[in-house]
C-alpha cells in the first residue's frame, strides 16, 4: 500500500491504546514498522499512518454527513471520467439500471470526435460493486485530496474525476499536469470499458 495522500510507502499500522514501552517497542517505532495511536478514537478508523506526510491513512469508506455515516458504496450513483485525449467515460445509476456510455475522445485540436458514435450498455451489478470496491478498499479514492496541480507542469494533461451521490452531492477530483498517488491504478480500472470497444 501507498499513501492516498502522497504516495509514499513509509506506511506503518497503528497500535492504539497504552502498550508497555519495552525496548523492542520503542526501537519498532524510531524504526517505523509502527505507530502508537493513543487512546483517542481517530476520525475515520485509521489503520496507517504515513511518516512521510503525517497522515493516518487507510480510513473506512464512509461519509460523514447530516444523516450520519454513509457507506460510499450504498450512496454512489454515478462515475464521470475525462483525462486530456481519451474516451470520456459516464456511469450513472438510475431507475434500478446502471448506465455505461463511452464518448469519444475529446481534445483541443479536436473538439468533437465524429468518427464514432458512443459507445452506450447496461453494466450489471456485480460490475458495478467490483469498481466501487476497487476505488474505495483498494484506491482509498475517500482519502484522495481534490486538485492535484503540477509546479512545474500546469498546462500538462487535464483530467476530472466526478463521483455523483444520493441527493445531489457529487465530489470532484481534478488534475491539471498533477496526478494522485493512485493514478495508475485508478485509469487501470478504466482500461477495459475503453478497451471493451476500440474506440478512438
Ligand atoms: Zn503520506
Amino acid at each position: 500500500m501507498k499513501c492516498p495522500f502522497c504516495g509514499s510507502t513509509r506506511l506503518a499500522p497503528i497500535i492504539f491504546g497504552l502498550p508497555d514501552y519495552t525496548e523492542e517497542l520503542v526501537r519498532r517505532v524510531e524504526n517505523e514498522e509502527v505507530y502508537l495511536g493513543g487512546c483517542l478514537i481517530m476520525d475515520g478508523y485509521p489503520q496507517y499512518h504515513c511518516f512521510a506526510c503525517r497522515q493516518n491513512v487507510g480510513k473506512r469508506p464512509v461519509l460523514r454527513s447530516k444523516r450520519g455515516l454513509e457507506y460510499y458504496r450504498c450512496i454512489v450513483t454515478g462515475i464521470h471520467f475525462r483525462d486530456d485525449g481519451f474516451p470520456q467515460i459516464f456511469m450513472d445509476k438510475k431507475d434500478g439500471h446502471i448506465r455505461l456510455e463511452i464518448r469519444p475522445a475529446c481534445t483541443d485540436t479536436e473538439p468533437v470526435c465524429e468518427r464514432q458514435p458512443a459507445y452506450e450498455r447496461l453494466m450489471s451489478e456485480t460490475e458495478w460493486d467490483d469498481l466501487l470496491n476497487l476505488l474505495y478498499t483498494e484506491l482509498y479514492l475517500h482519502e484522495w485530496g481534490g486538485f492535484f496541480v503540477s509546479r512545474s507542469f500546469p498546462d500538462g494533461e487535464r483530467w476530472e474525476l466526478t463521483i455523483k451521490f444520493t441527493e445531489d452531492r457529487e465530489r470532484i477530483y481534478r488534475g491539471f499536469g498533477g496526478f494522485p498517488p493512485y493514478w495508475e491504478e485508478l485509469k487501470a480500472a478504466f482500461r477495459p470499458f475503453i478497451e471493451e470497444r476500440g474506440i478512438c
